[in-house]
């Protein structure tokens, strides 16, 4: 059985940055508590301690963000450089990172409680994500059209103005350059809002960025609570565009907010992605990625594969395989090398994610769970004989739990495949290539993964979701469309 490795944690690192002093706003290049004088603590899930107060933004500050961004994004310092200084200072912004990807990877396992392999996997690719869109602003084209010869037509691509961003706690750095690298490589200026449960790494990218010749102001962070911080920039006239990952409830709160002077929105949502495996696949392979789909990351993901879908013929052996592979998440303290799995963000998300296990018994689930269920720490649990419509099957539950269902054939596969709200990505496996192809197509999923789970490109492939798991996609050639207008200009000669 899984063992809970080290809950009571050893000694935790202490990086320089959570010297005692409350953390504060970034606006216009300085740092300022908030107007209020109000803070809030951010935790360790692991101990369950204090790491830091953190400033709370309230409106005063949202607006003095606002107003920087602003005054940064028509600065000829910003608006007037050449496309060459616009992606070196994104590459200064790589390096800067990835001088600093250990403490940056560490401060993200103290405040969400990720195994540390995972933050500076993440952290890593960050930084290859902020490379990539410095390529792009020497590679950004409009276009010539066809016109009549006493004539030109030509289209410019012009970046929106302000951006504000809006991230989970999830993954903090991740969300952060996603966002940060096509906003700025674009030629917006950004007012960025991480989530209050792990906000550490983005103020310390905030500091970071003052070690590159980003103008002051192009990059300005205000932390607090989504519904006073977040909504004040959402509802904020001088903001183009929102840009935000989260939950499908706040989404569309977003979406609404935005409606009334018709921001730009890019959301990222939820998922309920499904893994489906045919008989003709290599059933270890395809149990490995399964399970990862669900438990890596504490099931703390969006691309999270909390619907396994088994075809009949091979549903028992492949069960068992699954079984097995789920005594491999040993549970413990993020910074343990043996850890899969680190705790859950937060009590009240331990609760939530506690409350899905009893909501599954009472609609006549049978649940394997493979571990031990102590404090903030949970292992992987899955669930069998759930119908189609039962909330287990058909909610986020973003914690590490899976539904165990089995399908007829392809058509079947696809149509179960789809039967969700939901639609971020699916994984597929197969020895066919027809059935690859087929169920790819036929899947209603932003990202489709065959023989593989959670494969993420540094900026080359587009991301975002079908139907209620979002608007938009991020990376790609698409996300540069969405951080810009397109100007059709007609020269009459
Ligand atoms: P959340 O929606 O509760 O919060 C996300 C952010 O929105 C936080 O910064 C929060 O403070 C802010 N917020 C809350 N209320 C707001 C409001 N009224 N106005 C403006 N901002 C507000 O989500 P969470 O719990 O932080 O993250 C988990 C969710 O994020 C899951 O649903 C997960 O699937 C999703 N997610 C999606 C992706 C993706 O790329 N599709 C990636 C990671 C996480």
């Amino acid at each position: 059985m899984t063992s809970v490795l080290s809950v009571n944690p050893g000694a935790r690192p202490a990086p320089a940055f959570l010297d005692g002093a409350p953390k504060q706003l970034l606006i216009g290049g300085t740092w300022r508590t908030a107007a209020s004088g109000d803070t809030f603590d951010t935790l360790d899930p692991t101990t369950g301690g204090v790491l830091s107060r953190v400033a709370s933004a309230g409106q005063a500050d949202v607006d003095a963000a606002v107003a920087a961004a602003r005054r940064a994004f028509e600065d000829p310092s910003w608006a007037n450089i050449t496309p060459y200084q616009r992606s070196r200072i994104l590459l200064q912004v790589a390096d800067v990172m990835e001088a600093n990807a250990e403490e940056l990877a560490v401060l993200d396992s103290l405040d969400m409680g990720g195994p540390l392999w995972m933050t500076r996997w993440l952290v890593n690719h960050s930084v290859e994500v902020i490379r990539h869109y410095a390529g792009w602003p020497t590679k950004f084209y409009g276009q010539t059209a066809p016109s009549d010869s006493d004539a030109f037509h030509y289209t410019l691509r012009q970046p929106l103005g302000v951006v504000g961003a809006i991230t989970a706690w999830n993954g903090p750095v991740l969300q952060v350059a996603w966002k940060l690298g096509p906003a700025l490589a674009t030629g917006n200026t950004m007012v960025i809002k991480p989530a209050a449960w792990s906000p550490l790494s983005t103020l310390r990218i905030g500091e970071l960025l003052g070690e590159t010749d980003l103008p002051p102001g192009v990059v300005n962070i205000v932390t607090g609570d989504g519904a006073v911080t977040g909504e004040a920039l959402t509802n904020h006239p001088g903001v183009n565009k929102i840009s935000f990952t989260g939950s499908l409830g706040v989404g569309k709160r977003i979406l609404e907010v935005s409606s009334k002077d018709l921001k730009r929105v890019t959301l990222e949502l939820g998922g309920k992605s499904p893994t489906i495996v045919f008989a003709d696949a290599d059933l270890a392979a395809a149990a490995k990625g399964a399970v990862a789909g669900f438990a890596q990351g504490s099931g703390e993901g969006c691309v999270a594969g909390t619907r396994i879908f088994v075809h009949e013929s091979v549903r028992e052996h492949f069960r068992e395989l699954l079984i097995e592979e789920m005594k491999a998440y040993a549970l413990g303290d993020p910074f343990h090398p043996d850890t899969r799995m680190g705790p859950l963000v937060s009590d009240q998300h331990f609760e939530r994610v506690s409350s899905y296990l009893d909501v599954a018994r009472a609609e006549g689930g049978n649940l394997t769970t493979v571990g031990e269920t102590r404090d903030r720490y949970m292992p992987p649990t899955l669930v069998e004989n759930v119908g189609r419509d039962a909330r287990v099957v058909r909610e986020e539950i973003f914690g590490p739990v899976a539904a165990l269902m089995t399908f007829t054939d392809t058509a079947d596969a696809i149509a179960q495949g789809n039967d969700t709200d939901f639609g971020l990505a699916a994984s597929v496996w197969t020895t066919n290539l027809e059935t690859a192809h087929r169920v790819a197509r036929g899947l209603q999923a932003g990202t489709i993964w065959i023989n593989t789970y959670a494969e993420m490109s540094a900026g080359t492939m587009p991301f975002g979701g079908f139907k209620q798991s979002g608007i938009g996609r991020e990376h790609g050639t698409d996300v540069l469309d969405a951080y810009t207008e397109v100007k059709s200009v007609m020269i009459r000669f």
